[in-house]
């Protein structure tokens, strides 16, 4: 779908090529696409001689020698094509504009949601479509207006900057560059958002809209009188289509969501949601320690969620039993509950069945956390115990991350207290990566001595948190 800076370039480049012609006749091949009664629109329309062209929100303007104007939106794939009085007219072709020299401008728009309106000069503005159409960026001077309607919205900030009625101009392509470059998730409520912000939001989408019509500009110059003025030209866009490829900024995956229905894509590094608790994630290697350190920031008063205890619950499922049946066909299940002795066993040997597994159970935890998250209110910290942390991307719900450091002599210790198979459980624990999980991680803590000691360099980073 053509955005502002798209259709800024077609409303120029249709001024360099029709400027100055004069209408002789007008043929409506598909009447749905035009709005007015199909004999007026035409009568209104020859004769006229075009003057200028003018933008408003999305909408092209033609101005004429007349008192009237003709309104034209694309939607979704509308374009004009400048032809030669003979050529055919083709299957998309909805309407063709005859000029008095042997050229005519033809309507053509595969999709059809396209639409065209003759109004007065003296009333187009007050009157639908465009009395609906707020004022772009480029006509606001601050963002007082922005701010006088979030005040009260709790609608996410993406939803309210795509309201046309408020600001004009931001697509859905356009409002994700524009959140990026402030840093700002798209799902924060509106009314949370600052004046201060505000004005930021306008800044960049000033200057976003303003190098993308630039941009645009530039490429039609080698347009082509056989190709449409369609505007099919991008911007060097940071964000969107750029489901996990590294940010720009902080090298991150980024991540896709939907937001009103509408694809999103942010970095969940730098665009953090304000209103969410403040989350920490815990991860380390096996026998490190991650659960008496979760349980200590639990005393602190931080809501603990252990990624283990949800699969272990999940596992009684009877959907999730279903789900993983057909990753492992062979699963057992003991009263009521997958047989756990069978499934550690089956995983060591299949190690492809295990990432099948994981990336199944990895999803329908997140499910989880993601939900307690946005159910848990902003006054409470939350502590996530997640032993693939990162390899499970959970790392972007988290305001922190914490790594548990210990010595392999410790490790082992530990692993003997806990009366585990060393073997298998090194075993199972070997797709953790130990080195970059540790570098990822914004605190590491080495818990080679007590228990006292884990919790006094635990207090000195989050008794405050
Ligand atoms: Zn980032």
């Amino acid at each position: 779908m053509p955005e502002l800076p798209e259709v800024e370039t077609v409303k120029n480049t249709l001024h360099e090529l029709v400027h100055g012609k004069t209408i002789s006749d007008v043929k409506i091949i598909r009447e749905k696409n035009v709005e007015n009664n199909p004999e007026e629109f035409k009568n209104a329309l020859i004769g006229a001689t075009i003057t200028h062209f003018e933008r408003v929100g999305k909408f092209i303007i033609f101005h004429f020698d007349k008192d009237i104007v003709l309104i034209s939106h694309l939607r979704m794939e509308g374009k004009y094509f400048l032809k030669s009085k003979n050529d055919k007219i083709g299957k998309h072709d909805l309407v063709v504009f005859y000029f008095s020299d042997d050229t005519c401008l033809m309507y053509n728009d595969t999709r059809r949601f396209g639409m065209l309106k003759v109004a007065s000069i003296f009333n187009y503005k007050n009157e639908p479509p465009l009395s609906n159409v707020g004022p772009d960026p480029f006509m606001m001077s601050d963002a007082s207006r922005l701010e006088k309607a979030f005040k009260n919205k709790s609608i996410a900030i993406k939803t309210a900057l795509l309201d046309q009625s408020i600001m004009s101009g931001l697509g859905n392509i356009y409002v994700d560059e524009v959140l990026f470059a402030t840093a700002i998730h798209p799902e924060t409520p509106a009314k949370l958002i600052k004046r201060q912000q505000l004005e930021w939001i306008l800044k960049e989408s000033k200057r976003i809209l303003g190098e993308a019509c630039n941009a645009g500009g530039t490429t039609i110059k080698s347009y082509h009188p056989k190709e449409g003025v369609s505007g099919n030209f991008q911007y060097a866009l940071k964000v969107y289509g750029k489901k996990d490829k590294p940010c720009p900024r902080c090298g991150h995956l980024m991540r896709k969501i939907f937001v009103n229905g509408r694809g999103t894509t942010f970095c969940p590094k730098c665009q953090k949601n304000i209103d969410l608790p403040y989350v920490v994630g815990v991860t380390g290697p096996i026998g490190s320690g991650k659960s008496e350190a979760c349980k200590y920031l639990e005393s602190l008063g931080f809501l603990y969620l252990s990624a283990d205890k949800i699969v272990h619950d999940l596992y009684k499922d009877k959907k999730v039993q279903d789900g993983i049946r057909k990753i492992i066909p062979e699963l057992k299940i003991k009263n009521d509950d997958i047989d756990r002795e069978f499934l550690k066993n089956y995983l060591l040997d299949n190690p492809n069945k295990k990432r099948r597994l994981e990336k199944y159970v990895h999803s329908k935890v997140e499910e989880v956390f993601a939900k307690t998250i946005k159910s848990t209110p902003k006054s409470k910290s939350i502590v996530l115990e997640v032993p693939l942390l990162f390899e499970s991307r959970i790392d972007d719900y988290c305001d922190d991350t914490l790594f548990i450091d210990i010595s392999d002599k410790k490790q082992i210790e530990n692993l003997i207290d806990r009366k585990e198979d060393i073997k298998k459980a090194l075993k199972l624990n070997q797709n953790f990566n130990y080195q970059e999980n540790k570098k990822k991680a914004t605190y590491v803590i080495k818990n080679d001595k007590n228990i006292a000691h884990l919790n006094k360099e635990l207090s000195a980073i989050f008794s405050y948190k």
